[in-house]
């Protein structure tokens, strides 16, 4: 059995972490690997819901998505955990707390996160309509020494995903893939 990783996206709404996270772990389906993926806006839906977006609250959302992340990648599985986690003390206790961890930086710049604007949020932010909004008006602490940094302004998706299965298999945390069958 392979090693348990928590593989942590980190970065601003709209980046991509969660379109990289879904594909990932689609991808991942046929190697033979265990998978959980934890995602902000889900997580949010249930085990935080009752947590905003002040500093203290987004301290206890990562706090309990730490927790979870630690007892599954202990017990040799894969966690792929998207959340825009702007605190770097509250990632590097995650670090310390989790097994194997690996933190991507998905490093979309803020302009193409707002063009984007795929909740219709930065619109919202920049008009001054909503408060604590990560990169607008909260604070974001972009990751010292990631193991990954993905620019998805000039990447495709597939080149993301790409970067990090290469990672992954280098680790010795996921099978290798075989290698398409060619008939001559
Ligand atoms: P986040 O989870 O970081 O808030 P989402 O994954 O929800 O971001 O949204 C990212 C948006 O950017 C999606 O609409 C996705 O289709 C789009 N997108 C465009 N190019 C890329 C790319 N190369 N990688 C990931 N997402 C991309």
């Amino acid at each position: 059995m392979t090693q348990g990783f928590t593989l942590w996206l980190t970065g601003l709404s709209g980046a991509g972490k969660t379109t990289i996270a879904i594909e990932l772990e689609r991808q991942l389906a046929d190697r033979d690997v265990r998978i959980e993926r934890l995602d902000g806006d889900t997580v949010r839906e249930g085990l935080t819901r009752d947590l905003g977006f002040s500093k203290v609250d987004r301290d206890k959302n990562i706090e309990r998505v730490t927790f979870v992340a630690k007892l599954l990648s202990r017990n040799g599985v894969g966690v792929i955990a998207s959340f825009i986690s702007p605190y770097r003390a509250a990632r590097d206790t995650a670090r310390q707390e989790t097994t194997n961890f690996i933190e991507v930086h998905v490093a979309t710049p803020i302009d193409t996160c707002a063009a984007r604007d795929v909740k219709g949020l930065y619109a919202k932010a920049f008009a001054g309509e909503l408060k604590d909004f990560t990169g607008v008006n909260d604070p974001y602490e972009a990751p010292v020494s990631p193991e990954i940094t993905l620019h998805t302004e000039r990447e495709t998706l597939n080149e993301s995903v790409q970067t990090i299965l290469t990672y992954l298999e280098a680790r010795g945390l996921i099978p290798v893939a075989e290698p398409a069958l060619s008939i001559s």
